[in-house]
């Protein structure tokens, strides 16, 4: 009743289609009580049919081998090494190939089941892979992060495309400029902004020369506003003093 999964699950799909009433090991149960305090995948290993398929994920496409199959028959179960919470590089290829529950995205818990989501196509912003994402919106919050199987990146993410996204409703964001005024920052309207930087770069231009002036540029614009972002510094201003943060 409060799987997250419910509606978007390949085992309940089969169960359904089968017809699956019982099964032959009725009584037996896999118990799993340890809660894992990594700070981005939920793991209920009750949930697990041992499929390993996040296993073979982990090791043949991440490279990872941060987990495996640890005991055996009932006791069986996926784990990190001796048991300890998951430590790795938190992709999340695992949740994203796990066919039931036993793997979730921390952050979506709660937030909208897969038929109250509104999924919508785009380009993952943090670098200049551009890996395709499905952002997964409920109540116009987004709740969840996939990418499918037929994009450029085959639908692996990392860690930032998949998991990285508290900050689009973050109530801390920056939605407008802010100028330093009497030692603080304030709100500014864009036109203002534009005045102000034209102003300061002009009067340090003509004291101190072009060259005094320098621009880093940022891994999350667009190729063409990186572009845009040098030849301004160069043609306009009249300097090479421009850099990128090349790994955001
Ligand atoms: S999140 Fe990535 S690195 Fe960590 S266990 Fe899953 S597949 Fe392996
Ligand atoms: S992919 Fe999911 S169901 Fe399959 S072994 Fe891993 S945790 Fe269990
Ligand atoms: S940050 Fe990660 S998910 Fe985003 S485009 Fe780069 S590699 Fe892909």
């Amino acid at each position: 009743m409060v799987c997250e999964r419910a509606g978007d699950c390949t085992l309940q799909e089969l169960a359904y289609f089968y017809n699956i009433r019982s099964n032959r090991f009725a009584g037996e149960r896999r118990q799993y009580t340890k809660k894992d305090l990594n700070p981005f995948i939920e793991r209920d290993m009750e949930k697990c049919i041992l499929c390993g398929k996040c296993v073979r994920v982990c090791d043949e496409i991440q490279g990872v081998t941060a987990i495996d199959i640890a005991g055996r028959g009932f006791t069986a179960k996926i784990s990190p090494s001796f048991e300890k919470d998951l430590d790795c590089e938190f992709c999340g290829q695992c949740v994203s190939v796990c066919p039931t529950g036993a793997l979730m995205g921390k952050q979506s818990i709660c937030k909208g089941r897969q038929k109250d989501v509104k999924e919508v196509e785009t380009v993952c912003p943090y670098c200049g892979c551009g890996c395709n994402l499905t952002l997964h919106i409920s109540r116009n919050e987004v709740v969840r992060v996939t990418s499918k199987p037929d994009t450029i990146n085959e639908g692996w993410l990392c860690v930032k495309g998949r998991f990285g996204f508290s900050f689009i409703n973050s109530p801390d964001r920056l939605k407008n400029p802010m100028i330093r005024k009497d030692g603080k920052l304030v709100e500014a309207s864009w036109d203002e902004t534009f005045g102000y930087i034209t102003e300061k770069l002009s009067a340090i231009k003509e004291k101190h020369g072009a060259d005094a002036i320098g621009g880093l540029a940022s891994a999350r614009c667009t190729n063409e506003e990186n572009y845009l972002f040098q030849k301004f510094f160069r043609a306009a201003i009249g300097t090479n003093n421009v850099d990128h943060c090349a790994r955001y």
